[in-house]
Parts: C-alpha cells; sequence; structure tokens
C-alpha cells in the first residue's frame, strides 16, 4: 500500500532507539524527511546514518531534551512546520507511589504530557492551514490498564490522553488527525532493563523473567520497534484521515477485555 507520505515532514522527538527509531525508520521507508531527536547525540548520529542507508531519506539531527523549553525550541528551530509529528520521550521511573514528591511528579508531568502539549501547541495551527497533519503521542498500555509500579506514568499519560482526546476532536475538520499509540511490551533497552532491575531484585536469571513477562502474553512474545512504527506510518497516512482521537493498544492481545 502507498501510505501517500512521499516528501512530507516529520518531527519525531525521541528516536535514537526503540519505538521513537521505529517510527522514524518506518517514516522514512515511506519517503518522508526526518529531523529526530534525542539527548545522545553519538546514538542519534549513528541512528540517522543507519536511517540514512537503509531508506535514502534525508535525516537531520537535533540532539538535546525534548523535556526542556530549550530542547524543543531547538527541534522546532530545525522542524518548524512539520507535516507529522511523533510525539516521545523516556518514560518515569517505576517506584512506589507513597516515595514520589512534587519533583518527581513534575519530571513526569513535564515529560510525558507538557511536552507532547506544548509541541502539538506549536505546529498544530500550520498544519490545519495547510490542510494535513499527523500527531501521533507514544503512550502507554498503562493509559489504558494501570501498572501499579509506573503510577507516575499512569497518570501523567493519561493527562495528556484526556487533553488530546479534546483537541483532537477541534481539529478533525481541518484534516489534521491526534492519535495515541499504546504499547505494550517491546523489545527494547527500555524493557530490557525493566527486566534486568527485576531479576536483581529476585535474585532470578533476567532470561528467566524474560521467559515469564513473553509467557503472559497472548502473542508469546514481546513486540518489535519495526512493527510498531509500521502501525505509526499507517496512522499517519493519507488512508488515515477518518482515524483521529483514537488510542490503539499494541500489546500482543495483552489487555484483557473486550473493548
Ligand atoms: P528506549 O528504548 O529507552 O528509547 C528511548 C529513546 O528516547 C532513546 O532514543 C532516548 O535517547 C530518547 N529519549 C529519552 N528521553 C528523552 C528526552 N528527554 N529527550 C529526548 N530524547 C529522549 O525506550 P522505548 O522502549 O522506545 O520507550 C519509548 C517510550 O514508550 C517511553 O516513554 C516508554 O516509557 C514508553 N513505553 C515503552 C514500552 C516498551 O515496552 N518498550 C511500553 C510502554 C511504554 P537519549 O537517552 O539519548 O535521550
Amino acid at each position: 500500500m502507498d501510505l501517500g507520505l512521499t516528501g512530507r515532514k516529520a518531527l519525531v522527538c525521541a528516536a535514537s532507539k526503540g519505538l521513537g527509531k521505529g517510527c522514524a525508520l518506518a517514516l522514512a521507508r515511506e519517503g518522508v524527511d526526518l529531523v529526530i531527536t534525542a539527548r545522545g547525540a553519538e546514538a542519534l548520529e549513528a541512528t540517522a546514518d543507519e536511517i540514512r542507508r537503509i531508506t535514502g531519506a534525508r535525516v537531520t539531527t537535533v540532539a538535546g531534551d525534548i523535556a526542556t523549553e530549550a530542547g524543543r525550541e531547538a527541534a522546532l528551530a530545525v522542524c518548524p512546520e512539520p507535516d507529522i509529528l511523533v510525539n516521545n520521550a523516556g518514560g518515569p521511573p517505576p517506584g512506589d507511589f507513597r516515595d514520589w514528591d512534587r519533583d518527581a511528579w513534575i519530571k513526569a508531568i513535564d515529560a510525558n504530557m507538557l511536552t507532547p502539549i506544548f509541541l502539538t501547541r506549536a505546529v498544530v495551527d500550520g498544519m490545519a492551514a495547510r490542510g494535513f497533519g499527523r500527531i501521533v503521542n507514544i503512550t502507554s498500555s498503562s493509559v489504558k490498564a494501570p501498572i501499579a509500579e509506573l503510577g507516575l506514568s499512569n497518570g501523567a499519560r493519561s493527562g495528556l490522553t484526556g487533553f488530546i482526546a479534546g483537541i483532537a476532536r477541534q481539529m478533525a475538520g481541518k484534516g489534521v488527525t491526534i492519535n495515541g499509540l499504546l504499547p505494550g511490551a517491546f523489545d527494547t533497552d527500555r524493557l530490557r532493563g525493566g527486566i534486568n532491575a527485576a531479576a536483581q531484585r529476585s535474585g532470578q536469571d533476567a532470561e528467566a523473567v524474560a521467559d515469564r513477562r513473553r509467557a503472559a502474553i497472548p502473542a508469546g512474545r514481546f513486540g518489535q520497534p519495526d512493527e510498531f512504527g509500521a502501525a505509526c506510518a499507517f496512522l499517519c497516512s493519507v488512508h488515515a484521515g477518518y482515524i483521529t482521537g483514537q488510542n490503539l493498544l499494541i500489546d500482543g492481545g495483552a489487555f484483557p477485555g473486550t473493548y
């Protein structure tokens, strides 16, 4: 299927690794010009080179913390009028809600709620004026089904999801769609880090912990960033103009509900 995205411009945040990289690569495969960001310049440049090599796409990098005003300004200075915005940032740490003070909450809200809201605010009117825009927010399955130790994620991402539900309807008549992509367990550094930490805490072998987690997923495996990216590219495509304000779980069947 031709996704109709050749020549479009995308700003893909937090894209040197994992799910953001999966989205960037999938869009590049469709002929999209990319601006990708991450804090670590070395991994970011390596990813940009890899995407150029695989796809031949034009890839520009902006190293910086997207959860800060300076980081967002730097990204928007290089890509002020994207046709596609993929909002992403690192997830908050796990823990016990009794230990999270105001600072911990503000960090989570900054990265996983306010950053995508501010980036959306910066680009959405331009998209509407040009009659085409796609905004995809990488959130989490925790929006649909809370994960006890990830309360910071449950809370901050639900705030984003509530805001997006409103603005998506305001923009629906202007060719702009805004959707959430909700990853379950995907095989990335973040997932591996969580598995290693759980293994250390329990004194078990990391592969045994990973096997148990895989076994709890109906698909029997972790997701791959490439398949996450393919879903993102479809949501950005010309064929997905009637899909807006939705929250699409990609979790191998892990969520046990009917809806
Ligand atoms: P990952 O493999 O650790 O990759 C994170 C990427 O984001 C890296 O490129 C990292 O580069 C960049 N990044 C992190 N914080 C950033 C910041 N403040 N500014 C700019 N770039 C930043 O993580 P992932 O698994 O792809 O997760 C992506 C998002 O999905 C996270 O919010 C995570 O919580 C959420 N999620 C993931 C899963 C999963 O199973 N993987 C499940 C549910 C939700 P630098 O460190 O160099 O900045």
